[in-house]
C-alpha cells in the first residue's frame, strides 16, 4: 500500500485510510467472491476524506493490483485490493442489495452522483 498511501495523501492531505480486513485465515469476513482474503494477498480498506470514486481510481494507478472490489454501500464505503497472480483481472462492485455487478457505467452514475 506505500504507493497507494503517498499519492493519496500527496492530492488529499488529509485523507485517513483505513484497513478493514486482510489476512482471514478461519473465512470469518464473510468474503463470498473474495478468495483472495484466504491466501493473504487481499486486503478491504476504506479512504475517509477522498470521494470514493477517486479512491478507486488511485487504486487502478497500480500494476500490481489486479483485482478490484468497489463497496459504495458499506457503512463507510471503501475499496478491496488483491494482487492475484494466478486469476484474471477483475473488477467488480457490490450494489445496495449485496449483489455483485460489473463495473461499468451503472457504476460510475452511482459512484459520481
Ligand atoms: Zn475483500
Amino acid at each position: 500500500m506505500g504507493h497507494y498511501e503517498r499519492y493519496i495523501h500527496t492530492r488529499w492531505p488529509s485523507a485517513v485510510i483505513t484497513i478493514h480486513s486482510d489476512w482471514d485465515a478461519q473465512n470469518t469476513g464473510g468474503h463470498v467472491n473474495e478468495s483472495q482474503h484466504y491466501t493473504g494477498l487481499a486486503c478491504d480498506f476504506d479512504v475517509s476524506n477522498v470521494p470514493l470514486v477517486e479512491a478507486w481510481l488511485a487504486l487502478e494507478r497500480i500494476p500490481e493490483v489486479r483485482g478490484i472490489g468497489i463497496y459504495p454501500s458499506w457503512r463507510t464505503p471503501g475499496l478491496h485490493a488483491d494482487v492475484r497472480t494466478d486469476l484474471e483481472r477483475a473488477r467488480w462492485f457490490r450494489d445496495s442489495n449485496s449483489q455483485y455487478q460489473n463495473v461499468d457505467a451503472s457504476f460510475v452514475k452511482l459512484a459520481t452522483r
